[in-house]
């Protein structure tokens, strides 16, 4: 309604879409796939949703909007055309994109359009969510591509010549960030092992000038053990596959020949350093050998890390006991620690450097906070996730995916039935799930698992998972979301999360909170003489790490809690759009619906109930033909009487019949196109979305 248009072309658009929608409730099973959002099946429920989806992935149609939200199934396959430059520019020229068909783009395209907001200008956010493999990452690159084409600020720019251009270099950020973040995983070969929220820079004249990165929770323990039939991170492996696009980005993004050769050389080390074994010593006060081979393997990592061999094989087998300022007692590591000590060295390290690259990609692109206004940010997090064993990294990605599913419940769902109390409308609350009571029981203070969690760490005792389970089951028996089986050996506890039930097991979740770094491996990594790898540590304090500073020391969920209630402020802060994407099937295998996945999905991420909600602008109670089509009727006279220029004539125009039959009847299903256009205090939509029941 932005946009007037001329009347005779206006009411044309009005009735064919009137029509369109006569025909679609008309419509038989044969036809479901032809709806272009699912507000418009009826009646709305998981099977009739599912139907439809089903029916448009056999079409090969993959978008299909769910009122608010937009539904992605991912087609596993290359779709030619699909996001051809021809097809951006269609919806980017389109007056009214959202009358195209559904596509990740008219997300896309809409976001922009509001950033320039009617009164002032409104920061957006596109939250893409979605289990491993659904096509999160695809989508965000998609989305990045789509700006880095409409709003290239390139041909602006005087210094081309010299720069590589910055939406190039923007979308070279991804490959690196893959490289280094992604992995082959059972359920995504290209599966992202870190959450990013990327925020595009425009300026005034909303072209795109710059961007930054914020990243998530890496799953860094990958670089040193993955589950079975599982790899390490893909740049392991790149030095045949793929290797000189990343070399090529990174060199866009001015990592030059030395920094990569540091980059490489640390890799290199860390993969050394990966073949290390170690082996019991024949005296057992004595530290642990080496096994044979791996004497050579622990020269080449010392060479490539630039640090002495003897001191790194010292640091992996001897725990050093401060025993006042001056002296110390050297205490050898059980063979358990010495490879827990290997381990943990390479985490550190690759961690730091994954932190590294993402500062330097930030200084890379992030434009002068002179030069830019607004932003649009993409979201793409991991999804809800529940494996057979369960410890504090999927309770921190399951939270973090309950922070999202209630900023979604807040903003669209309960903003939308207040709405319509606030104005004085009849309304039957459809039920959704509140899962405040799932989040008090993770993120209470004091009393939520991640206050008690902290505290045991920084009681600095040995940690005993038998113990904490007590705790917990003291503390947090009230809560209605937290369950446990009596019976069973292993020490965990269940959490009834919005998307379902997770077992996580107590054993190792303290260690791995307070996931500690011997203060001696700190100590070596500063004597490096690879400059990179001394920089990464350069500022780090060793003894922060130790028993002593443990008070000081933030836990992971501490940092992790904080980044998320950062991210969650700025969320808050921007107008949200949310497409939820859909795996047709765990295989990865093109062109396959299997519908018990499919649900299971639907089912996470509340899609029926968002439905719903979208669609009814109205109670709904039962509606029989003669109030859908007494309606009708009244609506297209009123609207082929009306001469309509605008928005405001429109209103003028409705007849006064109609608010008395929908009043009377509080019966029919009315949703909008666009904005609703309020009538006498009704949000009229334009569109008659349901059929009658
Ligand atoms: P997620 O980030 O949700 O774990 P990805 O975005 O990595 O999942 O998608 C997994 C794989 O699915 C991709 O590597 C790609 O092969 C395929 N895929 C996802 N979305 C699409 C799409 N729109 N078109 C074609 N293939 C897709
Ligand atoms: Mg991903």
């Amino acid at each position: 309604w932005s946009s007037p248009l001329s009347g005779l072309a206006h009411r044309k658009s009005l009735n064919d879409s009137l029509e369109g929608e006569v025909k679609a409730f008309l419509l038989d099973e044969g036809q479901l796939h032809t709806y272009d959002d699912l507000t418009k099946v009826n009646p709305v429920t998981p099977t009739t949703v599912l139907k439809c989806l089903q029916a448009r992935y056999r079409a090969k149609v993959f978008y299909t909007h769910a009122g608010c939200t937009l539904v992605a199934l991912n087609p596993f396959q290359p779709v030619p055309d699909l996001y051809s430059l021809d097809v951006m520019k269609e919806y980017h020229c389109a007056p009214q994109p959202q009358e195209s068909k559904p596509h990740i783009f008219i997300v896309a395209e809409e976001a922009y359009r509001n950033v320039q907001g009617q009164v002032e200008p409104v920061n957006q956010s596109l939250v893409v969510s979605g289990e491993s493999g659904a096509g999160k990452t695809w989508t965000s690159r998609c989305l990045m591509k789509y700006y880095a084409t409409v709003a290239a600020s390139s041909s602006l720019m005087k210094s081309q010549d010299t720069v590589e251009r910055i939406e190039k270099r923007v979308l070279d950020s991804n490959p690196i960030m893959e490289a280094f973040g992604n992995a082959c995983t059972l359920r995504n070969s290209n599966s992202s092992r870190f959450g990013k929220y990327i925020q595009l820079q425009l300026n005034r004249s909303q072209l795109l000038v710059g961007a930054s990165v914020q990243t998530y929770l890496l799953e860094k323990t990958r670089v040193a053990g993955q589950p079975v039939n599982e790899r390490n991170f893909h740049i392991f492996y790149q030095a045949k596959d793929c290797f000189d696009e990343t070399v090529e980005a990174m060199v866009h993004l001015g990592i030059n020949a030395e920094k990569q050769g540091h980059i490489f050389r640390i890799l290199a080390g860390l993969l050394q350093l990966g073949n290390v074994i170690f082996c019991s010593a024949m005296d057992e006060s004595q530290p642990c050998d080496l096994e044979e081979k791996s004497k050579d393997f622990m020269h080449r990592c010392a060479s490539l890390l630039c640090v002495p061999v003897e001191e790194l094989q010292t640091c992996l087998r001897v725990r050093t006991l401060r025993a006042g300022k001056q002296s110390a007692l050297f205490k050898p590591c059980s063979l358990a620690d010495c490879s827990v000590r290997r381990d943990c060295l390479a985490k550190v390290i690759y961690a730091q450097l994954f932190e590294w690259l993402v500062t330097f990609i930030n200084d890379s692109i992030c434009a002068d906070n002179s030069t830019w206004c607004n932003f649009i940010g993409l979201l793409d997090v991991y999804g809800f996730e529940c494996f057979q064993f369960n410890n504090l990294e999927q309770l921190c990605i399951n939270y973090a995916n309950e922070k999202l599913q209630q900023h979604f419940v807040a903003h669209y769902l309960k903003a939308q039935q207040e709405e319509y109390v606030s104005e004085g409308l009849e309304w039957s609350f459809v039920k959704y799930q509140d899962n405040q009571g799932c989040l008090d029981l993770i993120e209470g203070i004091p009393t939520g698992v991640f206050s008690l969690l902290n505290e045991e760490c920084l009681l600095n005792r040995a940690s005993d998972a038998k113990q904490f389970r007590v705790r917990l089951e003291k503390e947090l028996s009230d809560n209605g979301s937290m369950s446990w089986d009596k019976f069973s050996k292993q020490p965990h506890f269940t959490v009834a999360h919005y998307a379902g039930k997770v077992s996580y097991q107590i054993e190792g979740m303290m260690e791995k909170n307070k996931d500690p770094v011997p203060p001696e491996l700190i100590h070596l990594l500063q004597k490096s003489e690879n400059p990179l790898l001394h920089q990464l540590f350069a500022d780090r304090d060793p003894v922060g790490q130790g028993t002593r500073g443990l008070r000081q020391v933030v836990t992971v969920v501490s940092k992790f809690k904080n980044s998320l209630e950062n991210l969650m402020k700025i969320l808050h802060s921007t107008t949200p759009h949310y497409t939820r994407c859909i795996k047709p099937n765990t295989d990865c295998r093109p062109l396959t619906f299997k519908k018990e996945e499919v649900i299971m999905q639907l089912e996470a991420c509340g899609i029926v109930e968002t439905i719903h909600i979208s669609a009814a602008g109205f109670p709904i109670r039962s509606c029989d033909c003669t109030d859908f089509v007494l309606v009708l009727q009244a609506l297209m006279d009123s609207l082929a009487e009306a001469e309509l220029d605008d928005a405001e004539d429109l209103q003028e125009a409705m007849p006064t019949e109609l608010d008395p039959i929908l009043r009377a009847r509080g019966s029919v299903q009315l949703s909008s196109i666009q904005e609703p256009v309020m009538v006498r205090g009704w949000p009229m939509g334009l569109a008659l979305a349901s059929a009658p029941t």
